[in-house]
């Protein structure tokens, strides 16, 4: 076959990592076994030694777990990919497998919620300590460098208030410097954003949201630049344990066919949304990369290929207006996590960010009366009819 990774993103999407059975399978077949059998002594002796190539046991590598790997790094442009039982698996098994006590890393101060409570409440216990910077400003991310620091820990657009942070500058930074660029590229996918075309060195992915895209996996992805990366990531990943299993890299793996149809249509959903809010009076204010009022726009229009179906917009009435908008509104479910067919909204003050302090909040911008909204594939005026009704009641 023709190599896959001169083809366009359409056809990756279709195509990558399938691997044929000996039937002829057009799909890859799910490998629902937890070891495989050695044909004799000498074999399972070579194998341990890896002298020769092949399948011990699931945790290590099992076949289907790999089709999918293979497909992701297609899509991201990376040399190798390591499915993880969840998002958050992927995070600290990179973190594991990359820094030691004493390290420090330097992040976006707006995270995912589970990556600011690992970093902040957990990694310490290890010696690892974190800085939370706002990462839009290059000025701050120069001054926090100290001795120590060995990562540069970026979500760009930022959950939840989608402030982009500038992936070619930092990139130069973490060159200079010689940090690890690590980028979290969940809310685009790698149909909208390539980080490592602006120097990143891993990403990461909660395939619990877009690459799945259907609501119904748990999945984390590590994607490795180079092979090199690749050897200490995967035995990192096999002590800690944090696998994915074959059944769920299966439906992944089917989710990624669909992965350009599905980002593409709910951008569309979202552009006409993201409108709508930007002009009702109950909004204040609508954080979207695809509108021109977005504070980092022209930066949204160098690294994305588009402004993706996130959309996070603080009410006038604050917090109370926040729940009143959760218990009325109807088709859009009020539920955490994102990038699947339905539309899902949530108040991350109440929700995802409520463990975080209050300043803590303040200061990543997360108001009280800030929604963020994950814009599904439904038709945009069955959602803009949810959002007018709920919005009446706030
Ligand atoms: C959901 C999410 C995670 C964590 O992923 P899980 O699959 O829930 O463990 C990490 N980063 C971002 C940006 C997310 O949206």
């Amino acid at each position: 076959m023709h190599n896959i990774r001169n083809y366009a993103v359409d056809t990756q999407c279709v195509h990558s990592g399938i691997k044929e059975d000996l039937n002829g399978s057009v799909t890859t077949p799910i490998y629902q076994t937890s070891t495989f059998k050695f044909r004799n002594a000498q074999h399972g002796a070579r194998l341990f030694k890896g002298e020769e190539e092949g399948y011990i046991y699931t945790r290590m590598r099992n076949p289907t777990v790999e089709a999918m790997e293979d497909a992701i790094a297609v899509l991201e442009g990376g040399a190798k990919a390591l499915g993880c039982a969840s998002g958050m698996a992927s995070v600290h098994t990179l973190l594991g497998a990359l820094l030691s006590a004493g390290d420090h890393i330097i992040s976006s101060e707006s995270v995912y919620g589970a990556t600011q409570t690992l970093l902040t409440n957990i990694m310490p216990k290890f010696g690892i300590n974190t800085s939370f910077i706002d990462t839009s400003n290059l000025d701050a991310i120069k001054n926090a460098i100290k001795p120590e620091t060995k990562m540069l820990y970026i979500e760009t657009p930022a959950n939840p208030t989608i402030v982009i942070s500038d992936l070619e500058e930092i990139g130069k930074i973490a060159k200079e410097h010689n940090l690890i660029f690590a980028v979290d590229n969940t809310f685009m996918s790698p149909i909208l954003q390539k980080p490592f075309d602006f120097g990143a060195d891993y990403i990461i992915h909660s395939m619990t949201k877009y690459l799945n895209g259907h609501a119904d996996v748990v999945a984390g992805v590590i994607v490795c630049k180079t092979e090199d990366q690749y050897p200490s990531m995967r035995k990192m990943l096999n002590h800690f344990g944090g696998t994915i299993d074959p059944f769920n890299s299966f439906l992944v793996h089917r989710g990624i066919k669909t992965l350009k149809l599905r980002v593409m249509q709910s951008q569309e959903n979202a552009k006409k949304i993201a409108d709508y809010l930007n002009n009702h009076p109950k909004v204040q204010s609508v954080m979207y990369p695809g509108l021109q009022n977005h504070p980092q726009y022209e930066i949204a229009q160098k690294q994305q290929k588009g402004p993706g179906s996130m959309i996070s917009f603080e009410l006038r009435g604050g917090y109370d207006a926040g729940e009143k908008l959760m218990n009325n509104i109807e088709l859009i479910q009020l539920a955490v996590s994102l990038g699947g067919v339905e539309s899902l909204i949530q108040h991350p003050a109440s929700m995802t960010h409520a463990g975080m302090t209050k300043e803590a909040r303040q200061k990543a911008k997360i108001t009280d009366g800030l929604v963020r909204l994950s814009v599904g594939i439904e038709d945009v005026e069955d959602l803009i009819n949810a959002l007018e009704s709920a919005l009446k009641l706030v």
